[in-house]
């Protein structure tokens, strides 16, 4: 399996290989190393290019055991995202003992509650709905050390820019950005100048 040669945690590896991957993507090639090696990285990929492994693998496999609490904040701009990226998660994870749930707007808030209550490793959001849990008190972020912002394009388009810089505002500073999106607008530039690393890697 071509994977193997990336660096990733040996739990994820089989995990992939399981998945019936068993040649990275371009994105994948070029993305997994860099993130590995603690970089923020803008990605410029389509959907279709395998870009959800691209980021999570690599985060997941530098992530921490211990008790369930949320390490990585994943915000997407649709429900469907959210839960075709926390279904890709759920099978990445399948020997590793990390927890993920998806969040969005339109699903009743007390059973989202419930299950941050449980205790959970990594978020995948929508941005109104995560920082509506925010304002209630009902996340915590404080041990987030990874953040990505997937589709970024798509949410600019949504109008979710004013939520996207008030959940940023309450993450940690000390962090591992990720940034992915289509096209790169100069909003989308302006973002990542006022929230990621100056030393942040572009892959194309
Ligand atoms: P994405 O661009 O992340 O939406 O991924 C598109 C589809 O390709 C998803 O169904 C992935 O599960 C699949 N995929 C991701 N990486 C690979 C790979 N290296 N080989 C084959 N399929 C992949």
């Amino acid at each position: 399996n071509l994977f193997a040669k990336l660096g990733l945690s040996e739990d994820v590896l089989k995990a992939i290989d399981l998945m019936g991957f068993e040649e990275p993507s371009q994105i994948q090639t070029q993305a997994i190393p860099v993130i590995l090696e603690g970089n923020d990285v803008i990605g410029q990929a389509q959907t279709g290019t395998g870009k959800t492994l691209a980021y999570s693998a690599p985060v997941i496999s530098l992530m921490e055991h211990g008790p369930h609490q949320v390490q990585a904040l994943i915000l997407v701009p649709t429900r469907e995202l959210a839960i075709q990226v926390n279904d890709e998660l759920v099978r990445i994870n399948r020997f590793t003992h990390f927890t993920s749930i998806p969040v969005y707007g339109g699903q009743p808030i007390d059973r989202q509650i419930r299950a941050l209550q449980k205790g959970v490793d990594i978020v995948v959001a929508t941005p109104g709905r995560i920082l509506d849990h925010i304002r209630r008190g009902t996340v915590d972020f404080s041990h987030v050390r990874f953040f990505v912002l997937d589709e970024s394009d798509e949410m600019l388009n949504m109008g979710f820019i004013d939520d996207i810089q008030a959940v940023l505002d309450t993450l940690p500073a000390e962090r591992q950005s990720l940034l992915f999106s289509a096209t790169m607008p100069m909003q989308i530039r302006k973002l990542a100048q006022q929230h990621m690393k100056p030393d942040v890697k572009n892959i194309v």
